[in-house]
């Protein structure tokens, strides 16, 4: 038996056939349904689904709305660059199709918002039209399935993918069909606890017969970040207060108070003398992690007490004495926070 027929056996006994869209699927309704199920789970979409078929019956009454009502609509569903993009491509239908939706895989893929899995799939699904499907779900079974390596965001496992499910797609049932591979996706192949032992693909798995199903599809690299150091200085005098600066508005933690920070070749008394404050103590901190978007930052901090009885300006510098109590009404970057919590705690 082929994959198509397990897949269209196991629908037919425990597919799901009664969600709203499924009831008359128009390409409209499908459309709709596909867009709100991108992000998000069936029970959360089903409520917003009848809410907008209710005030949006027909693409046209959609394409005559105002955005803000769409976008009101939509409120709760998150990503709202998918209802933009639907009331945009509910105006290109108005005017460049007469109001009637697309009928040709290469007019939807140039609605906005739609690619080839999401046009392939409303075609499938309303008009029975023999189109692959490559929605995450489909992706993850098909990696699986077939245990092929690599992040399907890989321009080379992507066409293997497409491949795949192009040649999975059966010649006839294809709205079933479409729906099933969706539903074995979303019910028994999912992310991180597949149920193989109920799954009609099971005895040909490649991934479930190595007994690895969850190696598949490989997740996103991880790019390796460069690594900075910095060593932040927690200046404290005997008033319970520590010396912050201000960082200028751009750059890394633009406008927030923060540390000073120490120059490679300068040291904590050298930095203090400088300043015309007299170093008591000096403790260096074990080393802590924060990692930006772009670099991982190696922060030493230095406790430094210090007596600043001979009443020095700092303001003059850019550094300032702060209560660490009053700190947390600043901005101030969340490892900082930290520090300065440690340095309360320990006082
Ligand atoms: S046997 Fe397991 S890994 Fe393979 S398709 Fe089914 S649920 Fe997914």
């Amino acid at each position: 038996m082929s994959f198509s027929a397990r897949l269209l056996s196991w629908y037919d006994r425990h597919g799901r056939k009664d969600l709203p869209w499924q009831c008359d699927p128009t390409p409209y309704r499908v459309w709709v349904s596909e867009v709100m199920l991108q992000q998000t789970q069936v029970a959360t979409v089903i409520p917003y689904f009848e809410r907008f078929m209710a005030r949006f019956p027909a693409v046209t009454d959609l394409a005559a709305a105002s955005v803000d009502e769409v976008l009101a609509l939509w409120s709760g569903l998150g990503y709202y660059s998918r209802a933009r993009n639907l009331h945009r491509a509910a105006a290109q239908i108005a005017g460049e199709h007469g109001g009637v939706f697309p009928p040709d895989l290469g007019q939807v893929m140039a609605l906005p918002g739609i690619g080839r899995s999401t046009a392939g799939a409303i075609l499938a699904l309303a008009h029975n039209q023999r189109h692959p499907i490559l929605d995450g779900n489909v992706r993850r079974v098909l990696a699986r399935y077939h245990a092929i390596d690599g992040w399907p965001g890989q321009a080379e496992v992507e066409r293997l993918l497409w491949q795949q499910a192009e040649a999975h797609t059966p010649a006839e049932r294809i709205a079933h069909y479409t729906q099933a591979i969706m539903d074995l996706g979303a019910t028994l192949c999912t992310r991180s606890r597949p149920r193989c032992v109920e799954c009609p693909q099971a005895a040909a798995c490649a991934a479930h017969a190595a007994g690895e199903p969850l190696r598949y599809p490989a997740p996103r690299p991880r790019k390796t970040l460069p690594e900075r150091q910095a060593t932040l200085l927690l200046v404290s005098n005997a008033r319970g207060e520590v010396l912050l600066e201000q960082r200028p508005p751009s750059g890394i933690w633009g406008g927030l108070w923060t540390l000073p920070e120490l120059a490679a070749d300068e040291s904590a008394a050298q930095w203090c003398r400088r300043r015309g404050l007299c170093v008591q103590e000096e403790t260096a901190w074990p080393t802590l992690r924060h990692t930006f978007s772009h670099f991982h930052l190696d922060i030493s901090p230095h406790l430094v007490r210090v007596d600043d009885a001979g009443g020095t300006v700092m303001e003059a510098g850019g550094a300032v004495w702060y209560k660490t109590d009053l700190c947390d009404q600043l901005g101030l970057p969340a490892p900082i926070k930290r520090l300065l919590a440690r340095l309360g705690r320990d006082e």
